[in-house]
């Protein structure tokens, strides 16, 4: 089962101070995982460690029971939705979702058979033949969403996804998403945002990230924990400040 364990995880790029510091962390499959915490503080670049699109200075990356440090990240089993979503403008939106697939030589019938799936469950079925440009941004962020789901991977990573739509699109596309991540029984998620709402809405567990720039030792971690623990036992100042801080 795609679960996920980091183990000792720290980052510099160069000779800067640390982004990351001792990240240990286990993501159980199922699991919806929030990376919460300020611009900055490094939660990108965890995700992009568990990618594979960067390496860490330091630990391991463990998917599925399997060291996957050296592993490229095409073949880590995860698929990746960013906060642009660079559709191809000249494809339509099935086109778009089976891209993927096409390319790793699935077959058509297995292709179309995904793609209508994935459109049931965001609800994008009666848009499958419309090119991007005929798409508003949260139909389009749909479609990048889709283009993940298809490939059906053990792992969802999502960074900021949400943060180019407006607040209604954005509260709509959320239930979309805990939609599909329900929908991929055994399918863990980790999921980036600096907005508490976001997080506190859509985690089973959030991971809280500081800057290690805060202080000359600090872990990245400031707590786990399910989302009403974090409000009502917040370990630190940190976490009592970011999570109850006002919008
Ligand atoms: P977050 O996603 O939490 O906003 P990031 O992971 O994007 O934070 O960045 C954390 C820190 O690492 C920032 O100070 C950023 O400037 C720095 N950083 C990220 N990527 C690189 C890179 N490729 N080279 C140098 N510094 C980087
Ligand atoms: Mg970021």
């Amino acid at each position: 089962m795609a679960a996920i364990s980091l183990r000792g995880i720290s980052k510099a790029f160069g000779t800067q101070t640390p982004v990351l510091r001792n990240v240990d962390l286990e993501i159980g499959a199922d699991e919806f995982c929030v990376f919460l915490g300020p611009s900055g503080c490094g939660k990108s670049t965890l995700l992009r460690i568990i990618a594979g699109l960067e390496d860490p200075s330091a630990g391991d990356i463990v998917i599925g029971g399997q060291r996957v440090n050296e592993v490229p990240p095409a073949e880590r089993g995860i698929a990746m939705v960013f906060q642009s979503y660079a559709l191809f403008p000249h494809m339509s939106v099935a086109e778009n979702m089976g891209f993927g697939l096409k390319l790793a030589r699935v077959s058509k019938a297995e292709i179309e058979r995904r793609v209508l799936d994935a459109a049931r469950v965001l609800q994008l079925e009666a848009l499958l033949d419309r090119k991007p440009k005929a798409l508003s941004g949260g139909q389009r962020q749909r479609v990048a969403i889709g283009r993940a789901i298809v490939r059906e991977p053990g792992v969802f990573l999502f960074d900021e996804p949400l943060s180019n739509l407006d607040a209604t699109l954005r509260g709509q596309t959320r239930v979309e998403i805990a939609r599909v991540h329900r929908r991929f029984a055994g399918s863990s998620a980790v999921y980036v945002t600096h907005d508490q709402i976001e997080a506190m809405t859509l985690a089973d567990k959030i991971v809280l990230l500081r800057s290690s720039r805060d202080g000359a030792d600090l872990d990245s971690i400031a707590q786990v924990g399910a989302p009403l623990e974090l409000y009502h036992s917040p370990a630190n100042l940190f976490v009592a400040g970011f999570i109850g801080a006002p919008r």
